[in-house]
Parts: C-alpha cells; structure tokens; sequence
C-alpha cells in the first residue's frame, strides 16, 4: 500500500523526531512511526500492524496500540477525524481537514485556509477551543466518473 515515491524518512531523522518529542527510542516506536511516514495518509492501529507483519516484524496489536498512544500524547501523531468508524491516524503535519466519498470512503486531505488550529471559532461561553476538524462529503473524481455499483 506504499505509495510511489514516498519519502524514506532516514533512521536518524525518525530517532530526533521520538527524541524531540520526548520518547525513549525504540525499535518499535521506529518502525510504526518509519511505516507512517513512508505510507502517509491515514492508517488503522491493524492497518499498521498488518503493514509491519508483512514486512516480517515480530510485534502484536496492543505494542502498536501503545506506540501510536505515545504518539499521540506527545504530538507526533494525530487522530484523523473522519466520521463514524475505526479510528485512523496520520503524522501530524500541516492543519487540514478531510473529504470522505460517501460512495467509496476514500479520504483525500483538504488544506485547511486559516492554517492554525484552530481555524474555526464557536461561541461557547466559558469554552476554550483548541481543535476544530471539519469533514467535508460527497463524491470523490472515481466515483463520479464510474456508474454506481449494483
Ligand atoms: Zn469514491
Ligand atoms: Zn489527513
């Protein structure tokens, strides 16, 4: 499921990113985190399970559940928030949003305008907002252009 041409991130390059974020460096917290970079887009806790079973790696569902937690908790990974469903994550990067095709459930990345999270404003007295995702719907191009199925 790799794409063409994606970025190898270099091991010393992966090491600084869990270092800089304060984790210890582990050979599994460089494999889940080389197998997101290197796939992008966003991806199941089994979807990377799966990916690094393949490849051979010796690991189980709950230690990378546990490495994307500590992920997660410390920035490097984000929740890609795209409706009801499995959760999926992605390398936190640029703000942005997602499209969901309601035919297929393709998930492309819509750039955000704003830029900073968070790019929309509620007025919720005594709230603080710090995150607002938006999901946009409808067809994506090969849905539209194939007839629908059944
Ligand atoms: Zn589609
Ligand atoms: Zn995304």
């Amino acid at each position: 499921m790799g794409v063409p041409g994606a970025r190898q991130p270099g091991d010393q390059d992966l090491r600084k990113r869990l270092r800089d974020a304060g984790l210890r460096v582990t050979l599994l917290r460089l494999q889940v985190l080389a197998a997101l970079i290197e796939q992008r887009g966003h991806w199941s806790v089994d979807e990377v399970f799966h990916t690094l079973r393949t490849r051979g790696v010796e690991l189980s569902r709950a230690s990378v559940y546990n490495a994307m937690n500590d992920f997660m908790r410390t920035g490097l990974v984000r929740i890609a928030d795209t409706g009801p469903g499995r959760a999926l994550y992605e390398v936190a990067q640029d703000q942005h949003h997602h499209f969901v095709c309601r035919q297929c459930g393709a998930i492309i990345d819509v750039p955000c305008i704003v830029g900073d999270p968070p790019c929309l404003q509620a007025d919720l007295p005594g709230c603080t907002i710090d995150q607002a995702q938006v999901i946009f719907r409808g067809q994506c191009p090969n849905c539209q252009n194939t007839p629908e199925a059944l």
